[in-house]
């Protein structure tokens, strides 16, 4: 049900098929919508997002999170088939709602260290019937060390948590061999790929790839780095909180 007082997102089937080669059903489509008022809502009392309008909700939250798991035009395959992804730092739900709305198969963890945020999104699932998605409250330097969820997710997600290095310490050691992280980010060089290139391969990780695409609203630029995991990591990564932030590596 549509709060009449919340503006309707846009649809515009056609920029999804164009740009994802895919199309939210009239169910996600509703859930779409029904996340956006619950983030409004909670924009109230938390600080959630600054993005309210709703072509710029639909592009940079929405579209952002999913364009992130299109490679070669197509979803990860490894997500219809039920991955286990985590979504790390997800704020107000970003990358992984909007992946957990268009895989029902796949099992999405929302990590987040900030309490206030994990109650919002468990009131988030609940309203959205999202079964296929949990909330985990915790540090990822954490976490990545507690064997329940070291080496255990087939995709790791993560959007606007810190530098390149530190996401990257972040998610390798959650992924299983064979596993990929994606690293959501704005403008990238290549001198950054090559300074990237050593922490990588420290952490048991490769480049695989890295995909520059703009936005189809507003022309921004962005770009996905795509990690992929194929050596263990050592077991002294991540290492403990904050440090991988203070001295990355
Ligand atoms: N990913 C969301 C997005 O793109 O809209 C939210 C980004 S927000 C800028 C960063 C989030 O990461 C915050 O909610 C913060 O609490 C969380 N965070 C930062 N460091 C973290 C850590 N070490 N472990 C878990 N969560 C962390």
């Amino acid at each position: 049900m549509t709060n009449s007082t919340t503006p309707l997102l846009p649809e515009i089937a056609e920029i999804w098929q164009q740009t994802l080669n895919w199309q939210p059903t009239t169910q996600q489509q509703a859930k779409f919508q029904q996340l956006y008022e619950l983030i409004l809502e909670g924009n109230t009392q938390l600080n959630l997002t600054r993005i309210t309008e709703p072509q710029e909700f639909w592009e940079k939250h929405l579209w952002d999170s999913l364009r992130g798991i299109v490679l070669e035009k197509q979803f990860i395959p490894s997500l219809p088939e039920g991955a286990s992804v985590i979504d790390i730092g997800t704020g107000a739900g970003f990358p992984g709602i909007p992946v957990g709305i268009i895989a029902p198969n796949s099992t999405v963890t929302l990590l987040d260290s900030t309490r206030k945020k994990i109650t919002f999104i468990d009131k988030v699932l609940a309203t959205l019937g999202l079964s296929n998605c949990k909330t985990l409250l915790g540090r990822t330097e954490e976490i990545g060390q507690q064997t329940q969820h070291r080496q255990t997710y087939d995709l790791a997600l993560i959007r606007a948590v810190g530098t390149a290095s530190v996401c990257a310490e972040y998610s390798l050691p959650l992924l299983k061999q064979g596993g990929l992280a994606v690293i959501y980010r704005g403008t990238w060089t290549e001198e950054e790929t090559i300074a990237l290139q050593n922490a990588v391969k420290l952490l048991g990780g490769e480049i695989e790839s890295i995909a520059q695409f703009t936005t189809p609203l507003t022309d921004s630029i962005r770009h996905c780095l795509y990690l992929r995991k194929v050596a263990t990591t050592p077991p002294e990564f991540p290492r403990a909180v904050g440090i991988p932030h203070q001295k990355p590596l």
